[in-house]
């Protein structure tokens, strides 16, 4: 009997630092009675989080913070970038949220096929304001990681942010950045986040 209890003791604590390692979720419902809510992720970042409707959903801070982190790692190792000068890119930047899916006319998948119109999940609106679909509660499954990637094109090329992707019409996107995406957002939904 005791060997059992020190055997359980022991998956207990074996089990404790895999659950704390892992979330459960990084959307919020947010109530509000006027308008949507906005508020600053972070002072420095100046990272602001809209809700399109009200009420609505949308990420937790902290979640965001992590996943953003993950992703300027990604990026900067990846493209050989000082981390810093990543954040960097990605600040001052308004990321709006929305259950509600929204379609497009004239856009490009990610091969850079034209489509008349067709459902998005994201969309970089200007350099400084994102639009992203939540339809989990998960981050990892939006179009977060691709629409910062467009952000950081616009920002580094000034004119464009490479609508058509790995298309040849515009310049910026390659098979890196897609591979990138993809790679953080399948480590990212290993963590939960
Ligand atoms: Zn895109």
């Amino acid at each position: 009997m005791r060997i059992i209890m020190l055997l359980l003791t022991a998956l207990v604590f074996l089990l404790i630092p895999s659950c704390r390692s892992s979330y459960v979720g990084s959307v919020v419902s947010v109530e509000c009675h006027n308008a949507p809510s906005a508020y600053y992720i972070d002072d420095s970042l100046k990272i602001r989080l809209i809700n399109s409707v009200c009420p609505g959903y949308a990420f937790k801070k902290e979640r965001l913070l992590d996943y953003l982190e993950y992703f300027v790692i990604g990026y900067s190792s990846e493209f050989e970038i000082d981390e810093y000068k990543v954040w960097d890119l990605i600040s001052n930047l308004k990321i709006e949220t929305s259950v509600i899916p929204r379609k497009m006319p004239n856009v490009y998948d990610v091969k850079g096929n034209f489509l008349k119109s067709s459902p998005v999940a994201g969309l970089a609106l200007s350099p400084n304001w994102i639009w992203i679909e939540i339809k989990t509660k998960f981050i990892c499954h939006t179009a977060l990681a691709h629409e910062l990637v467009h952000i950081i094109i616009w920002r580094t090329q000034k004119v464009h942010a490479d609508p058509d992707h790995e298309g040849t019409e515009f310049s910026g996107w390659t098979k890196k950045h897609t591979r990138l995406i993809k790679r953080v957002n399948s480590q990212l939904c290993e963590l939960g986040i």
